[in-house]
């Protein structure tokens, strides 16, 4: 196994609680701004996460290193080792097997990769709610976590709601997320310090990283870091992939690809000398704040930094949106000042006796109502252009008018301006470049992820998936991979 990462230096995540070290740390310029200004560097990221230093290392030189050029579309990758899952928001979900009709892979095979992978991450959010079926995850999950203070009220309110209204199609559930409530594996379960946007000292949350210990206990198993592929190409039987920059070569019969979809589509590509558009899947998405009028006042207190309730709302025929809510304790105030139509001075008089009774939430919408497209330029460079379909414009403000109304019902006021709808690729979930197909033809892959037209060479990361529906995504891409492993291990291919 190769991947890309150099020597990473950016700051460790705290390890004291979040309000504590507000207050009175002298320190924590280190980890909020950074010591070369990473935080005030990166003002216009689309995501709190890409602007930490504690994170720096995982976002930094992706589309560089990988030639991946954009118009309109939001490219956000990592070279780091774990890559993406260093700074995921860790929200994962199964797709049921009617999401998979028409998919042409045994559906009882992912399931059962579903669990295995599940089971070795560690999910919590087991709690026999509204969306237990949504999510199908609670039989291989930890308990919830706590929730905090607005969140308890949010969700008595709704199941008063519920009772009057029991199909309304909003549905409100504890978010299953992969962190941990209860030691796993030399990991301990969250504690709330409230850190979690700069990173866990207890590695409660998930990342691939932790997953190198153990595999380095198999004798067959080795890792090269620094190794940035930048081509591969077939002699004697065998695929070798090259670096850019050394004069490594790895060879083997089977090569796998899981370097990001957009990396690993423009090497795959260019192995192929396609040039024309291949689509690629990106979910819309959008982000607001709550504002629960009876919590004003509400003492502010450490607790859980990633989704806490999470929901799903049909919006017109075959068209559900998914998305969660936060805290809004452990985000710095300067993510929601500079949103305001006010100068800061009074936009952080009023956000001081305001935040702590606020909620923020995401998000996202179905893959197919993206239109991007990907392709490879004469200069080797990938190209991402990003669009919507015409129909997802429409989608977006039946979604803003219907969550108005639902959280409205249960004492919380969607903010007026707040709902913002992010670009194409704001919502860094990027499949489907080469769906897998039962016959694939240029352009496709089979059902374990092997590329038409380079026998041995397999796609395990997004840009085999056919489809990416509002769900977190990046289980399914795991436990694809998973299935594809355990079959090319097994059958002995
Ligand atoms: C802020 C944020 C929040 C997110 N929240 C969620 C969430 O809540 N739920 C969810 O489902 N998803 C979420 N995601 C998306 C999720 O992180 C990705 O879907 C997932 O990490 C993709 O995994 P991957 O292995 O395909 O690619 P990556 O995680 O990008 O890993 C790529 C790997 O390839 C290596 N690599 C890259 N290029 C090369 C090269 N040229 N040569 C050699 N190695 C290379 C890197 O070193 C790295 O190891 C989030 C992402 C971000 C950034």
């Amino acid at each position: 196994m190769v991947d890309a990462q150099c020597a990473a230096d950016s700051p460790a995540a705290p390890d004291s609680p979040y309000i504590l070290n507000r207050e009175s740390n002298e320190q924590q310029w280190k980890w909020m701004i950074g010591e070369r200004f990473h935080a005030l560097e990166k003002l216009e990221a689309v995501s709190p996460k890409l602007r930490t230093p504690t994170h720096a290392y995982v976002f930094e030189n992706y589309d560089t290193a990988n030639l991946i050029r954009s118009e309109d579309f939001i490219v956000v990758g990592s070279l780091a080792t774990g890559g993406l899952s260093n700074a995921w928001g860790c929200g994962v979900a199964r797709l049921s097997a009617s999401e998979f009709s028409g998919l042409p892979i045994p559906y009882e095979e992912m399931e059962k990769s579903y669990e295995t992978v599940s089971r070795r991450m560690g999910i919590s959010g087991n709690a026999d709610d509204d969306l237990s079926d949504y999510f199908g995850l609670d039989e291989w999950s930890q308990p919830a976590l706590p929730l905090d203070k607005l969140h308890q009220r949010l969700y008595q309110n709704y199941s008063k709601l519920q009772a009057r209204l029991p199909k309304s199609g909003f549905r409100l559930g504890r978010s299953r997320v992969a962190v941990l409530s209860k030691d796993l594996d030399g990991r301990k379960a969250c504690d709330s310090l409230g850190n979690c946007l700069w990173g866990c000292h207890n590695q409660s949350l998930y990342s691939a990283s932790q997953e190198l210990a153990k595999l380095k206990q198999y004798p067959g198993f080795q890792h090269i870091q620094g190794m940035l592929v930048h081509d591969f190409f077939k002699s004697d039987d065998l695929w070798t992939v090259t670096d850019k920059h050394t004069t490594q070569e790895f060879s083997g019969r089977r090569l796998l690809l899981a370097a990001g979809t957009l990396a690993s589509t423009r090497l795959t590509l260019k192995r192929l000398g396609h040039t024309s558009p291949l689509p690629l899947l990106s979910s819309p998405t959008a982000a607001f704040l709550l504002w629960l009028p009876k919590m004003l006042g509400t003492p502010r207190v450490s607790t859980f930094g990633l989704g806490q309730l999470s929901f799903a709302l049909d919006l017109v025929p075959g068209v559900t949106a998914f998305g969660s809510t936060f805290s809004t304790t452990g985000l710095p105030v300067s993510e929601f000042a500079s949103r305001l139509p006010m100068s800061k001075r009074y936009s952080i008089e009023l956000l001081k006796n305001l935040l702590s009774s606020c909620l923020v939430g995401n998000l996202f919408l179905p893959g197919q109502l993206s239109e991007n497209t990907v392709a490879l330029g004469d200069n080797g460079a990938l190209l991402v252009k990003g669009k919507e379909r015409e129909e997802t414009a429409t989608i977006m403000k039946i979604a803003q008018k219907k969550l108005r109304k639902y959280y409205f019902k249960m004492g919380a006021l969607l903010m007026p301006m707040s709902f913002s709808i992010g670009k194409p690729g704001a919502d860094i979930h990027y499949a489907g470049t080469f769906p897998m197909h039962s016959t694939p033809q240029v352009g496709q892959t089979d059902i374990l992820g092997e590329v038409a037209g380079l026998p041995g060479v397999h796609l395990i990361d997004g840009s085999c998936l056919p489809k990416i529906t509002e769900k977190s995504h990046t289980l399914t891409i795991m436990a694809n991979a998973d299935r594809i492993g355990r079959k090319l291990a097994l059958e002995q291919y």
